[in-house]
């Protein structure tokens, strides 16, 4: 069953369905409004599970040859003292792979560099969307330019305009409470292990540390949505200044102007369905998360496989946009739970008390237990696609 699709949205989720959709013999269209990769500054972890969702689109080898192994780190106090130590290994024995750090501007090259020139972005803002014959959805751009296909993904992201379209009565993203500061640093800097996180009462700052010695840094606030700082780093420097090293070492490393600051939003009433009519939504347009687990991409690149494997396989689309929300949905769902609730158990908690009783129980977890609670998210096998 070959067709005919348009991709709106060309981040990590919108080209991963294309170079899915183009794997089982669809003609694909990308589109995408911003001229320039918003995240470009920051960098991103890939599990097990992403990694897996990598290797059934072709992509997982390069990837992997251009991202560094997390093998060393873990939770630390801001005096330094560790709550949890990760062992890369130990996953890698149960999935095959540590997690893996990444610049977001290298693996975007990576997954266009999957697609044939003909697939690639083109500049087009999707205003609406609407099947306008039974198996034929149309794109508009609002200033006459349209598109047809068989079929639309939607991956446009946390604001997605198609899911507000498609479903106006959700209240669509809302604010997690956290806001988070980020920037890729300008030099090497000198970190004894692969990526930390640091708990402080409402504050977190964690690094990643990537293949040629630079590092990204992200610091996660408890703060209302807008605050905006005059000189974000100097602002950096006065909350973390006491913190163990490197974190000042990192801030130092970084140019003030490279520091992006976003609000942190979340889908937090679940959707319905991830399918309607011809149109299949996927990645945050389907189900932003937070951060907290550092699965939301991840889950971007599970939707995007089982996707092309649901049309691959199902007699009809319509099957196999019903088999694609079906598979999807629960899991990521489940897995955009537990991210909240990371978040409220770890850089949101502050009430000093409940601090001292989760660092004490984190201290006491021993690290093979640690390991199987992540294990539960990566844990994935990929339908597969050839
Ligand atoms: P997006 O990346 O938002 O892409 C949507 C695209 O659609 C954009 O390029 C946008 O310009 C385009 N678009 C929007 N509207 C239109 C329109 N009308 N017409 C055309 N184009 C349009 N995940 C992980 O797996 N690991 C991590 O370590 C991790 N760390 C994170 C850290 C932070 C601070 C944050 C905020 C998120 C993190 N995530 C992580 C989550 C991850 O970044 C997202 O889940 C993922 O990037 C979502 O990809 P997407 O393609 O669905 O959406």
């Amino acid at each position: 069953m070959g067709g005919t699709a348009v991709v709106v949205g060309g981040g990590i989720g919108g080209l991963a369905a294309a170079i899915g959709l183009r794997r089982i013999g669809w003609e694909v269209r990308v589109v995408e409004r911003a001229p320039v990769l918003q995240d470009a500054g920051a960098g991103i972890s890939l599990a097990a599970n992403g990694l897996r969702a990598l290797d059934e689109l072709g992509v997982g080898e390069a990837v992997r040859s251009a991202a560094r192994g997390q093998y060393s780190g873990g939770t630390r106090t801001p005096a330094g003292g560790w709550l949890t130590r990760m062992d890369g290994a130990l996953l890698e024995e149960a999935v095959g792979t540590p997690i893996v750090g990444i610049p977001r501007a290298t693996l975007h090259r990576l997954l266009r560099e999957a697609l044939p020139p003909d697939a690639l972005p083109i500049g087009f803002d999707a205003g609406s969307v609407r099947q306008t014959a039974p198996g034929t959805v149309r794109v508009e751009d609002g200033r006459g330019e349209a598109l047809e296909a068989d079929l639309v993904v939607a991956a446009d992201g946390i604001g997605s305009r198609i899911r507000s379209g498609l479903f106006p009565a959700h209240p669509g993203p809302v604010h997690s409470g956290s806001t988070v500061l980020r920037a890729l640093t300008e030099e090497t800097v000198d970190l004894r292990t692969d990526f930390e996180l640091t708990w402080g009462r409402g504050a977190e700052f964690g690094h990643i540390a990537f293949r040629d010695g630079r590092a990204e840094w992200h610091a996660v606030l408890s703060l209302p949505a807008g605050t905006r700082f005059p000189d974000p780093l100097a602002e950096l420097r006065r909350r973390f200044h006491d913190w163990h090293d490197p974190i000042p070492a990192l801030l130092d490393a970084t140019r003030p102007d490279a520091v992006l600051h976003h609000d942190i939003g979340e889908l937090r009433t679940p959707l319905p369905s991830y399918a309607v009519g011809r149109i299949a939504l996927l990645g945050d347009a389907a189900h932003a998360m937070t951060p907290h687990l550092g699965q939301g991409a991840c889950q971007a690149l599970e939707d995007a496989v089982t996707l092309a494997a649901a049309l691959a396989t199902a007699p009809t689309t319509d099957v196999a946009l019903a088999r694609y929300d079906a598979e999807r949905r629960p899991r990521s769902q489940a897995v955009a739970r537990a991210a909240r609730q990371a978040g409220r158990m770890g850089q949101q908690l502050s009430h000093p008390v409940a601090v001292t009783l989760r660092n004490t129980a984190m201290r006491l977890t021993p690290s093979r237990a640690a390991t199987r609670m992540i294990l539960r998210h990566h844990a994935w096998t990929p339908p597969r696609l050839r």
